[in-house]
């Protein structure tokens, strides 16, 4: 790993640069709507605060839609064009810990045994240069589930606001190559201050939990129509978790499109008979907590949550997954 310091007028200038071959995407803040990812054409755009985006950035690894395929019938024949992969390089920037951790949660689903060409290619055609928070809020509990607000799990680069200026941590060869030229290297002392800095910076994260080792035994437990009664089953947990990746098929003028769905959805397991394995809160609610931190444990060997705090902070009854998962009766 190589350690830089570097101000932020070194990193826009190059940004600037680097924009003549790369789409740069970074959270930018929108009036009256949030901080949003977004394609940026000016670095000083650029939001590098504490505030997180609202969506996480899964959308631009794993499209909300997308579609695969057209089919044409014409003089008679049926024909099938694919849809070309996108080709273009890019960086995205300002990514938190806990979402490129997402990343490498989803590529155990869609980039290991079996390869999403779409996904993949995405993958391949990006570097991430991550930014660490300094000011978690209570919603957050990313170091619960192994993760950590300053570690650079999943990053190419990670950038440390200290003092009006980044600390840049480089650690792949893709971070090298982009922002290798930038900044000065610290000296021993700094690096001492640094390392004491993260440290503190790690106990920031208040919210503590315990994910239970099995949850099987309590599948059938009241405790889940409790906690699931206020739900409203709009899929806003769903559609804003970094890790969540179920999907629709749909067809549509001869095309195929995939598009996000969701296991709060009462018709997500509706099937053509009527009949619904799924039919009310209690089930679904179950199924997501089950997911999480229970059947994708025992596929893959980690919990499908980064504790991000997304779900808590958006859901609009406040229901609280971390609170869920600590004081599951097990
Ligand atoms: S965001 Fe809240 S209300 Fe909406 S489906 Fe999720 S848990 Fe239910
Ligand atoms: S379940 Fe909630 S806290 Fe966990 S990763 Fe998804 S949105 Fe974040």
């Amino acid at each position: 790993m190589i350690q830089k310091i570097v101000t932020k007028e070194e990193l826009y200038k190059l940004l600037n640069y680097l924009l003549q071959d790369f789409e740069v995407i970074g959270p930018k803040e929108l009036t009256n709507r949030g901080i949003f990812y977004e394609t940026i054409k000016n670095p000083q755009d650029l939001y590098l605060g504490e505030g997180f985006t609202t969506e996480p950035v899964k959308k631009l690894f794993l499209n909300p839609s997308e579609w695969f395929f057209k089919c044409q019938y014409k003089d008679s024949k049926n024909s099938l064009e694919e849809i070309a992969l996108t080709k273009t390089k890019r960086i995205i920037i300002g990514v938190r810990p806990c979402e490129t951790k997402g990343l490498e949660l989803l590529d155990k689903v869609y980039n290991s045994e079996y390869k999403d060409e779409f996904y993949v290619n995405n993958r391949n055609r990006t570097v991430i240069i991550g930014l660490s928070c300094a000011k978690p809020d209570r919603n957050c509990f990313c170091t619960s589930m192994g993760g950590s607000n300053v570690e650079s799990q999943g990053t190419d680069a990670i950038l440390f606001d200290r003092d009006g200026k980044f600390i840049l941590e480089i650690i792949t060869d893709k971070g090298k190559e982009i922002l290798g030229s930038i900044g000065n290297e610290p000296s021993e002392e700094e690096k001492k201050h640094w390392q004491q800095d993260k440290e503190k910076r790690k106990d920031l994260v208040k919210t503590k939990i315990k994910a239970p080792e099995d949850l099987d035994k309590v599948f059938e437990d009241p405790y889940w129509e409790q906690v699931s009664k206020s739900c409203l089953s709009c899929g806003i947990c769903t559609f804003l978790c970094p890790t969540c990746h179920c999907f629709d098929l749909v067809d549509e003028q001869r095309r195929r499109l995939r598009c996000y769905d969701g296991c709060a959805f009462v018709d997500f397991t509706l099937q053509a008979s009527g009949e619904n394995p799924r039919p009310t809160k209690k089930e679904r609610y179950r199924q997501r907590v089950f997911h999480k931190f229970d059947y994708f444990k025992k596929n893959f060997g980690e919990n499908l949550c980064v504790g991000c705090g997304r779900c808590i902070r958006y859901c609009p009854v406040k229901i609280d997954i971390s609170e869920i998962v600590d004081k599951a009766p097990v």
